[in-house]
């Protein structure tokens, strides 16, 4: 029996670009730990982090035409992917980056085969290593750590979920944002008025040309809005965090740097270091 390759990283060979880097089906979930990781790594506050390059990310609940809204990162492209295809923060990468395309490996073997069916050769007709099963695996056990003490300590609990009504959509929800931004910046000039104003003309032009919108597009269009929404709900959050989160984070972020470090240590896992 040929023995299968295992999986590596190669963008502009097994991908176009450095796809999952920015493409719109892959925006990645962040921690609030990947927050305060990235803050460290770039000399900003994670409140800078989140004004200057942070997203939500949207995720549909179980209920009908409910989403969950956690934090994310902007993603076309990720500001920190460097033109020669680097991650420029690849020690600090987040941990939904640092978890691609394992988990889906592992844990979502449909996924494989869409990304694969998308573009995505590094992912075709090649399997996990012992090396990057066990990285995932201890990936996950901090991701899940974080993902307590955010739910407990940074969102107490309750997330913002929401509800859109059948009837209106999103409509409601794209005029508060218009006018929220308006009034933080009248000129329009930020880059911030610039995705929501391509969001707005998106929606209508679609609308106006019953052109059907992918669940990936959507996704898109929800994250522009709610980023402008959420923005200052948010902020407050950040600027609340308690030296009892703090102190969990520093835990979590210790484990992590030793992961990374095994992985460095181990042959390379992935050939070409995002
Ligand atoms: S992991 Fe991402 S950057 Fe690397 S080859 Fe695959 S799609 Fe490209
Ligand atoms: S791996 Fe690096 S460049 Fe790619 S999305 Fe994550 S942070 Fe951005």
């Amino acid at each position: 029996m040929t023995q299968q390759p295992y999986f590596r990283c190669d963008p502009g060979n097994l991908c176009e670009g450095a796809k999952c880097c920015s493409s719109i089906e892959t925006p990645v979930t962040l921690s609030v730990g990947d927050y305060l990781r990235l803050g460290e790594a770039t000399g900003r506050s994670p409140v800078e982090v989140w004004h200057e390059v942070g997203d939500v990310s949207v995720t549909k609940t179980n209920e009908k035409n409910q989403w969950l809204i956690l934090l994310g990162l902007l993603h076309d492209p990720c500001p920190y992917l460097t033109p020669n295809l680097k991650c420029g923060v690849y020690d600090h990468r987040p941990l939904g980056c640092a978890s691609f395309p394992f988990f889906s490996f592992l844990f979502s073997r449909s996924d494989v085969a869409y990304y694969t069916s998308g573009g995505y050769d590094c992912m075709s007709n090649v399997q996990l290593s012992k090396d990057q099963r066990r990285f995932a695996q201890e990936l996950k056990g901090i991701m899940s750590d974080e993902a307590s003490i955010e739910q407990h300590l940074f969102w107490q609990e309750n997330p913002p979920v929401v509800q859109l009504r059948a009837e209106e959509g999103i409509d409601n929800y794209v005029d508060q944002a218009v006018s929220l931004q308006m009034t933080r910046d009248p000129e329009g000039n930020h880059q911030r008025s610039k995705r929501l104003q391509q969001t707005v003309f998106f929606i209508h032009e679609h609308s106006r040309q019953r052109i059907p919108v992918s669940m990936d597009q959507y996704r898109a269009c929800l994250r522009s809005i709610f980023y402008v929404i959420y923005r200052d709900a948010i902020t407050q959050r950040f600027e609340n965090l308690d030296e009892q989160a703090i102190r969990s984070y520093q835990g979590t972020t210790a484990r992590l740097r030793r992961l990374f470090k095994k992985e460095q240590a181990r042959n390379p896992l992935r050939v070409i270091q995002r």
